[in-house]
């Protein structure tokens, strides 16, 4: 936009190049009679000479050898295309007719370099009546106004002769007014003017407000773009020179060019937003992106070349920049972009009234509009359909994201529901075969029970990886930071894993920095989380040599904690390490199926990490090894009271477990599981039989397991009414732990809400599941 408009006058002098053939030779300026009040245009009226030399003086004008050089003009404003030498203008007023005597000579143009105006005296000749300029101190002004006003008496025919020297492409619209009058109309532009001003600041304001709230660079770029374009108005209206600039500075035409280069950038940019070009039209993008490097190199020719051919060359560029913007527009807008209909009608807007404008003002061609105000009404109309187009645009990627979410939220439920699904069958062959394992049988018969459990746990394992990678994409990954012994925390992954590494003949060993705090905030499940699947990686991808997990304290920022797991495997190369933390990550599948691998743990980890506030990073050299680091942010914890020392101890037995599940399969599971450990069952087959058996007189369970979904009365609605027992009759709290197939934190929350203690996933993990009532008991 602000293009075409400092295009403007670039536009009219171009145009006005068109128009030239219309001048033609005629020695006498004709005689203008100014009649009772009207204005008058002396424009069409005037003979121009050009001064090629600049040495010319109106003495030498008027002498018959120059008589054939003068020129008639007859377009409605003055101007000599990209012509930058002086030239002269001679007209002839005669008031005669006229009551008034005081005239006011007007030219509309603030930034007019020199003027001299000189009155020709009968046989005196020509005599200097008034001399000012953009160029010459702003005290030599007759009038304080940013037009050049010029008073003159006139009676009889009078001659007058205008030196104007000024930078190429001016236009000069010259006027004269009887008396005062011109005071009006010129208050009348300049207010209008303001409005306009006042319309594209307060855009940019709003603009600039929601950019802070919703930091969409597009916001960036209108209000960068739209005040270049305001400060170019500011300056081509003279509004510039006149208030803004030091007095004592001489302000020069040339300022446009570079406000005009500085605003097609913002503009480029604004429209390969705004359209978001990258995914609409990558011709157009390119395309823009040639225009902004345009732009640069227009910036060195601007100051190396002539200002006139500087003129000559640039107004193209600008046209061409209109014609991609509007073009970019309507091929986003075809390939169902909504909004960019409001962006093509805001440009063409603007590009009908500066044609309205170009039109009236230099070819003299009548538009319905006065062609300054039909200019500006055009811009106007862009700059808030733009800012409309900008509103509505955010609505639209709103929708489209709470669309997203939707989806997102759908899926992840889906997933949980499907989970669940598989969980509770899963339940049945993992807990039948731990249930096994633990009979007497022969070894053929213990390594036909060992696969069945590695293939169940490998397939619970995915579950929960496809689950976790759901609930991270959906927001819905729950984090709890809570004092732990990060030391412990690391011995703890250790031993886990020591078997594993023993059985690949690995030494698998734990380093601990003693400057790392024993006890930190931090959550504690996602950090084992992510250190088991960095441990299990290792070992699994090493045939040979060791896995070193180390935990320090970074030398470079003392506030992260450092945990490193360092292979001296197989490695991975530098391409795959680049996609290592992509989903299902192409690192050569072969050796993932070999590895028994899903491909989904790192992308996991590292999405924790992220959540968690910290990074995980890898380097690795193949054939020689991997070093995984995760550095995570930390607290200092005090030490909290000894929470896991009974997992050490010996495991109790004889156990009263009351155990309401409806599910035949998990009833069988749990009971032979609990027999096991050595504890005996009591089974309710829904929550109201549990409920009655709390409620009965010789009840003596230890514990209550409880399924949470079952017929009759759920698990939740049972914990509820057992609570609200326990409280009218005073009996002591009888620890409730809830068995579900549903790993999701709203159950968990759900089920705590109800009144219940602690929370087990199905399949049941006999560790944890001895661990629960191992401390409820011991608490009691
Ligand atoms: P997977 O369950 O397959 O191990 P991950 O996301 O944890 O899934 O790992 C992705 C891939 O990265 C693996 O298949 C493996 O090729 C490679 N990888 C991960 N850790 C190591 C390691 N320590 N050494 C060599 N390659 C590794």
């Amino acid at each position: 936009m602000s293009g075409l408009f400092s295009l403007s006058p670039l536009l009219i002098v171009l145009l006005g190049c068109l128009a030239m053939p219309a001048l033609r030779a005629e020695p006498i300026a004709p005689l203008i009679e100014l009649t009772q009040s009207d204005v008058e245009n002396l424009g069409p009226q005037v003979l121009l000479l050009a001064d090629d030399s600049g040495q010319l003086s109106p003495f030498d004008i008027l002498q018959p050898e120059y008589a054939g050089e003068w020129t008639k003009h007859r377009a409605h404003s003055i101007s000599r295309g990209y012509d930058d030498t002086p030239f002269w203008i001679q007209f002839r007023l005669d008031a005669a007719q006229s009551i008034h005597k005081e005239w006011h000579l007007v030219l509309s143009n603030a930034l007019l370099d020199y003027v001299d105006v000189y009155q020709v005296f009968g046989n005196s000749g020509p005599r200097l009546i008034y001399r000012s300029g953009l160029q010459r101190p702003s005290q030599s002004r007759t009038e304080d106004h940013r037009f050049f006003i010029i008073p003159v008496e006139v009676y009889g025919p009078t001659t007058y002769l205008m030196r104007i020297e000024t930078s190429p492409s001016a236009l000069v619209p010259l006027h004269a007014y009887p008396s005062d009058d011109f005071w009006s109309p010129l208050l009348k532009a300049d207010i209008g003017n303001w409005l306009f001003y006042g319309v594209l600041l307060a855009m940019v304001l709003y603009n600039g407000f929601l950019y802070t709230t919703v930091r969409d660079v597009s916001y960036l770029f209108y209000v960068l773009f739209i005040s270049g374009f305001g400060v170019l108005q500011l300056s081509l209206d003279g509004y510039m020179a006149q208030y803004l600039w030091p007095p004592d500075l001489i302000y020069h035409y040339e300022y446009n060019f570079w406000i005009t280069l500085a605003t097609v950038i913002f503009a480029s940019f604004f429209v390969i937003h705004f359209l978001n070009l990258r995914n609409t039209s990558r011709a157009h993008l390119w395309a823009l992106y040639g225009m902004i490097a345009l732009q640069c190199v227009a910036a060195v020719l601007l100051v190396t070349i002539d200002l006139d051919w500087f003129a000559r060359l640039y107004t193209p560029t600008i046209i061409v920049f209109m014609l991609l913007a509007v073009s970019a527009g309507i091929r986003a807008w075809r390939v169902g972009f909504i909004a960019a209909k409001f962006f093509v009608l805001a440009w063409v807007l603007f590009a009908v009234g500066n044609s309205v404008f170009i039109l009236g003002r230099l070819l003299g061609i009548e538009a319905p509009l006065p062609p300054n105000l039909a200019s500006k009404l055009g811009s106007f109309a862009e700059a808030m359909l733009l800012s409309f187009a900008l509103a509505y645009r955010i609505r639209l990627l709103r929708d489209e994201q709470d669309r997203q979410r939707m989806r997102v939220e759908a899926q992840s439920q889906f997933l949980a529901q499907i989970s669940h699904e598989i969980r509770t069958p899963l339940n049945g062959v993992l807990g039948m075969t731990e249930v096994l394992s633990r009979t007497r049988l022969d070894d053929e018969q213990r390594g036909y029970v060992d696969t069945i459990q590695g293939s169940g746990s490998s397939l619970l394992a995915l579950i929960n990886d496809i689950l976790d990678y759901s609930k991270i994409e959906a927001g819905k990954m729950a984090f709890r930071r809570e004092p732990v012994d990060v030391h412990r925390l690391v011995q703890q992954q250790v031993k886990l894993f020591l078997s594993q590494a023993e059985h690949k003949s690995l030494a698998l060993t734990g380093h601990i920095d003693p400057a790392v705090p024993a006890w930190v905030m931090l959550d504690a499940q996602h950090v084992r989380q992510v250190l088991s699947n960095l441990v299990s990686n290792g070992i699994k991808y090493t045939d040979l040599g060791s896995v070193k997990l180390t935990l320090s304290v970074d030398p470079k920022a003392p506030r992260l904690l450092e945990f490193r797991v360092e292979d001296t495997g197989i490695g991975i190369s530098e391409v795959d390490q680049k996609n290592l933390f992509n989903l299902y990550s192409d690192v050569d599948p072969g050796r993932q199926r070999k590895a028994g691998g899903t491909g989904l743990g790192l992308a996991i980890s590292r999405e924790l990490v992220a959540l968690m506030g910290g990074t995980l990073t890898v380097s690795s050299v193949p054939n020689q090894g991997s070093c995984f680091t995760v550095k995570l942010p930390f607290l200092q914890a005090r030490q909290r009271r000894e929470e896991t020392r009974l997992v050490d101890e010996q495991p109790l037995k004889g156990l009263r477990v009351l155990v309401a599940e409806d599910n035949m399969v998990n009833q069988r599971v749990i009971e032979g599981l609990l027999e096991k450990l050595g504890h005996q069952v009591v089974l309710a087959s829904h929550g109201g039989e549990a409920l009655e058996a709390r409620q009965s007189e010789d009840f003596e369970c230890d514990v209550l397991l409880m399924d949470c979904e079952m017929p009759h009365m759920d698990g939740y609605a049972a914990t509820e009414a057992i609570r609200s027992y326990e409280k009218r009759h005073n009996l002591l709290r009888l620890p409730i732990v809830a068995l579900t197939a549903h790993a999701l934190e709203d159950v968990r929350r759900r089920c705590i809400e109800s009144g219940m203690d602690d929370f087990l996933t199905k399949p049941i993990n006999t560790r944890h599941l001895e661990r629960i009532l191992a401390q409820f008991v011991r608490e009691r």
